[in-house]
């Protein structure tokens, strides 16, 4: 990537990783060196101000970095209009929606901002450094409390003309389970293969095992993870039905789009040894047999940074472009 004529090599970007619960913000110089980093929680008031003043505040405390400062790149997890840098939905960040977050972040940093959905700055991030370095045809999918997804076709971040392009999570993968998801649909992808779902199988199928460890206490992802790799039946019966719908999901994209690699990405991914021997399968199966033997399916990386990262990266390319 060529340097833009108004950027020095040791300039960086001040990238936000703005989740429901945490803040994450980070000085990411022109190779994708995190120069300064830290993590609080997130604050929520009736306005974005509050999220302004926040941001303005780290500013500040990094103020000897301040000169190497050429934009802020903001990951939000909802849906966007990149151009306009506007959240136009975000169940968790329900203050920041047709907030003048742009306006009012230039205003008080006085650099330019750029905004981008957090599952599209992930694979943009691992494209530039994770798993997906130096492919061009790349699908990240995020499988968290709910399911994201984010899509680069030849090298470039395919949006979509309303901006949710990539959006596997909420593509159906079994349109008779009478299971209603958040977004209107029944029998999305997220309804099986996210956090959320690997709670709600295992309490749907607790009375069928009886001897099942999890039959007391509260049920959470990571407990029944740990069940399923203590030999509990149930949690494995659950981590295969995860993974039999997440390849369903995948063999329907990898026919659609034929990428070179798909990246697996969030907590609920840390499942990968319990789930993906089903998801293979399933793609085996169902993908055109030409293609899903070229195909890659590789855990992410990046780890937490894909985010922070890509966004980083997407403000030195539209810097560049402007150039
Ligand atoms: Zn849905």
């Amino acid at each position: 990537m060529n340097m833009p004529k108004n950027q020095s090599s040791d300039s960086l970007v001040f990238a936000v990783d703005l989740g429901g619960t945490h803040l994450r913000v980070a000085l990411v110089d022109d190779t994708g060196k995190i120069v300064r980093q830290l993590k609080q929680e997130t604050p929520h008031g009736e306005s974005g101000n509050c999220i302004v003043n926040a941001l303005a505040n780290v500013a500040a405390e990094w103020s000897g970095e301040k000169q190497r400062v050429v934009a802020v790149s903001i990951m939000v997890p909802g849906a966007v209009d990149s151009d306009k840098a506007v959240v136009l939905q975000a169940p968790n960040l329900p203050s920041l929606v047709n907030f003048g977050l742009k306006a009012a972040l230039q205003q008080r940093l006085g650099w330019p901002v750029f905004l981008e959905n957090d599952a599209n700055a992930a694979a943009v991030g691992d494209m530039w450094l994770g798993a997906a370095r130096g492919c061009r045809d790349v699908m990240s999918v995020t499988l968290g409390t709910g399911v994201g997804g984010g899509l680069i076709l030849d090298g470039k971040l395919w949006r979509g003309l309303h901006g949710s392009a990539g959006e596997i999570g909420h593509t159906t993968v079994d349109p008779f389970s009478g299971l209603k998801c958040k977004c209107g649909n029944t029998g999305c992808l997220e309804l099986f293969a996210s956090a959320t779902a690997i709670v709600r199988m295992t309490r749907e199928n607790l009375s069928l095992f009886p001897e099942s460890s999890l039959k007391d206490g509260e049920l959470t992802a990571k407990r029944v993870y740990e069940a399923g790799r203590a030999g509990d039946e149930l949690a494995l019966a659950v981590f295969k039905r995860f993974g039999m719908y997440l390849g369903i999901g995948l063999a329907n994209l990898i026919n659609l789009i034929d990428p070179q690699i798909i990246v697996i990405t969030g907590g609920a991914a840390n499942g990968w040894d319990l789930f993906s021997s089903e998801m293979y399968r399933q793609v085996e199966e169902r993908a055109f047999r030409s293609i899903s033997q070229q195909v890659k399916i590789a855990r992410a990386e990046c780890g937490d940074n894909a985010g922070l990262l890509g966004a980083a990266r997407l403000a030195q390319t539209a810097l560049t472009e402007l150039s």
